[in-house]
């Protein structure tokens, strides 16, 4: 059974009130429940009573279950109850010491001559002695002179450090007091609430409230270590103890509960000081506050702001500018660059009409229906042997794929549709105007935009400039990236021994090739440990040289994330957590002015983060714009159940039928499957239920140019 609230009273004997003002040796309880711990002070058992009573019915309304601890004795060494009440019953004697205590409502009380009267039921001295007051109490010994106990001095449990015989009245502890006084008010709260309340370990029932004997000194030295400034002793005590308790396993605290012996009752707790203490520091530890839900039940780290992938690509386009530097470089040399400025057709292509196909040429004005017959004239016109001289309308001319269109000819008939002798041709007509032949300009004219500003220069880009006479082009200075790695276990290059607990770096040498794929100057800036000083000088070296920096390692929010924790402390972490799967802990940031993207450490979420996040990213600030990558909806090759609250990429390739299938796990320490892979499925940000079949979006790794 558990306790949702723990109670824990500090009793006192006093036969007067307790100061007005909160003071020592006065009555203390400590409650601890789900919401913390709190005291009270009362002057009066009469007004502890009260309160204890008040508080254990509201508990019991709202269903809570209460453990109440008491500092006095519930029982006596054995054989007492026995002698005083004919039954080894102690709570017999609780009811026996009830009917003859009287306790006023100022503490005015009757307990030594209660325990006079008791000491004179058995022969000789005692066994209750100590008498503080002036007056002489008959059968009560002031001192130990003489005393005669027929019973044990002490209980089994009484051996504990510092506990005191129950026996005593007056002096050092005064437990005897405080038992008699405590017991006649617990059989009173027994009364009042019957079957609803039990007293440990006399009773087993399982109870709303449930009494137990209670010893603060137990953990006396925790509770000296816990006390606030200036607190109060027996406030620290309840509040300690009794948050010590709340905090224990709640099967161990009712196990706790039921130790010890049913005549001479127990000290709770007793034997397992060390876990008390234990408890009662993890409960005095700052709350720990449980993770927040979300609506969608996505559990949240706490305190973390988690960025949706669009949002995040959003923030970083509109956060990002392109570089300004451009120089002039030749045609042939400018594949991979970005152009500066637009690239303007010096000439029409083609310049002049020419023939798309081997045949003739002539007037199309002089063709009409039927059979055609045209006298040749002499020689032929081809590519780069223009026909001098002009056709005569109604002849015609010997003509070759390419070749200009002599003066008099718009028209050219293919030669398989044709026969000839050599001195005429023939064929069906009629033939269509400009049959066979390309327009001057047609496909771009002279001072048209051929290529805008912002487009990266591909192979077929460097035919069209070349065939548009445009020899040297205005680009965009290649965008420098530097690439750093960091890690106290990474070891920069495979050819270099690594110890069973170091690897070797995989990410480096990965984003170096994707910078240098995607067309930029990338700049090894190699590893260094997780060292904040010396990441921190290397990341001012990178932001020197580059205009750009890809980290990796060290992202997340751990304590050996010191990339994170450096740019957030000394750069400028813009946003970070993005929900995304693989690789959440992904640090966006700024140090002295240049883009840090603190990658993740795992070479599969570092890829994944490095397509999604770095790739568009680059090419902004290269000049060559957002890039969004083309993806394709294909028919899962698999089955999953996609948990909503971040989007996933899975490493995926084509089957032979075209449907997408994923790699055999989803562990991101499985690097192979980067390998097997030719791209990404990408999942959406909520939940989706994938089943064979079903449309996906794959993104090929081209679409990311990856190649
Ligand atoms: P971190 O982000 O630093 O917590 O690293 C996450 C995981 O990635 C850890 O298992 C690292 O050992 C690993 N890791 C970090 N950097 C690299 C790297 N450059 N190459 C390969 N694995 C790495
Ligand atoms: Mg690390």
């Amino acid at each position: 059974m558990s306790f949702e609230t723990v109670v824990v009273t500090d009793w006192s004997g006093a036969s007067t009130p307790s100061p007005v003002r909160p003071s020592k040796d006065a009555i203390w309880i400590g409650v601890a429940c789900d919401g913390g711990v709190t005291t009270s002070y009362h002057r009066t058992r009469e007004a502890a009573t009260e309160a204890l009573c008040a508080l254990f019915a509201a508990e019991m309304d709202s269903g809570r279950r209460v453990l109440a601890g008491f500092d006095f004795p519930f029982a006596y060494p054995r054989g007492f109850a026995r002698a005083l009440t004919g039954r080894g019953d102690p709570l017999a004697l609780w009811a026996e010491i009830a009917a003859r205590i009287e306790d006023g409502a100022d503490n005015g009380n009757n307990r030594l001559d209660v325990a006079a009267e008791i000491n004179r039921r058995f022969p000789g001295e005692g066994p209750f002695w100590a008498n503080p007051l002036g007056r002489d109490i008959a059968d009560l010994p002031r001192t130990k002179a003489g005393y005669a106990n027929p019973f044990g001095e002490r209980r089994v449990c009484d051996d504990a450090p510092g506990a005191q015989p129950v026996w005593k009245l007056a002096g050092v502890g005064s437990v005897g007091s405080q038992a008699l006084l405590g017991i006649a008010r617990l059989e009173a709260l027994r009364r009042r609430f019957g079957a609803a309340l039990s007293v440990r370990p006399f009773e087993t029932r399982d109870t709303p409230v449930t009494l137990v004997e209670v010893f603060p000194s137990l953990i006396r030295k925790t509770v000296a270590d816990l006390a606030e400034p200036e607190e109060i002793k027996d406030r620290a005590q309840v509040r300690v103890l009794a948050s010590a308790l709340r905090a224990l396993e709640p099967a161990d605290l009712d196990a706790m509960t039921r130790e010890g012996d049913p005549e001479e009752g127990w000290i709770l707790g007793l034997g397992h000081q060390a876990a008390l203490d234990a408890a009662a520091r993890a409960a005095a530890a700052p709350p720990l506050v449980p993770p927040r839900l979300r609506n969608d039940c996505f559990a949240l780290p706490q305190g973390v702001d988690w960025v949706p992938v669009d949002a995040a690509l959003d923030r970083l386009r509109a956060a990002l500018h392109p570089l300004t530097a451009t120089e002039t470089r030749p045609t042939a040399e400018a594949a991979g660059r970005i152009l500066a400025a637009p690239a303007v057709a010096r000439r029409s292509n083609p310049p002049r009409p020419n023939s798309a196909v081997d045949g003739y040429g002539f007037a199309h004005a002089a063709t009409g229906e039927g059979a055609q017959r045209l006298p040749l004239v002499t020689g032929r016109a081809a590519a780069g042997q223009p026909f001098d001289g002009a056709v005569p309308r109604g002849a015609a001319v010997r003509i070759l794929t390419g070749a200009i269109l002599p003066e008099g000819v718009d028209t050219v008939v293919l030669e398989e549709d044709t026969a000839t002798d050599g001195t005429a041709v023939v064929f069906d007509g009629p033939v269509k105007p400009g049959a066979n032949t390309r327009a001057a300009g047609e496909d771009v004219t002279e001072g048209a935009q051929a290529l805008p500003a912002g487009h990266r220069l591909r192979a077929p880009d460097l035919a069209l400039l070349s065939a548009l006479g445009i020899g040297s082009v205005e680009l965009f200075r290649p965008l420098r990236v530097g690439v750093l790695s960091t890690g106290d276990e990474i070891v920069s290059a495979p050819d270099l021994p690594a110890r069973p607990h170091q690897i070797w770096d995989a990410n480096r040498p990965m984003l170096l090739s994707l910078a240098r794929g995607w067309g930029y100057e990338a700049f090894d800036l190699g590893r260094v440990g997780d060292d904040r000083a010396r990441i921190a000088a290397r990341l001012d070296e990178g932001a020197r040289e580059a205009d750009v920096i890809l980290t990796s390692g060290g992202a997340s929010a751990g304590d050996e994330d010191h990339v994170s924790a450096l740019l957030r402390d000394q750069g400028t972490l813009s946003s970070w957590r993005i929900a995304l799967k693989p690789g959440r802990p992904l640090a966006l940031a700024t140090w002295r002015g240049a883009p840090v993207f603190g990658l993740p450490g795992n070479p599969v979420a570092a890829l994944v983060c490095a397509l999604v996040f770095a790739r568009p990213a680059l090419s902004l600030m290269a000049g060559a714009g957002w890039t969004v990558p083309q993806g394709f909806t294909v028919p899962a090759a698999f089955s999953k159940a996609k948990k909503p609250g971040r989007r996933e990429y899975l490493r995926a390739r084509l089957t032979a039928e075209g449907a997408a299938e994923v790699f055999r796990s989803e562990g991101s320490g499985r690097i192979s499957g980067l390998s097997w892979a030719t791209g990404l499925v990408e999942l959406p940000d909520g939940a989706a239920e994938i089943a064979p079949g079903m449309p996906v979006r794959f993104l090929p790794y081209a679409s990311f140019g990856l190649v």
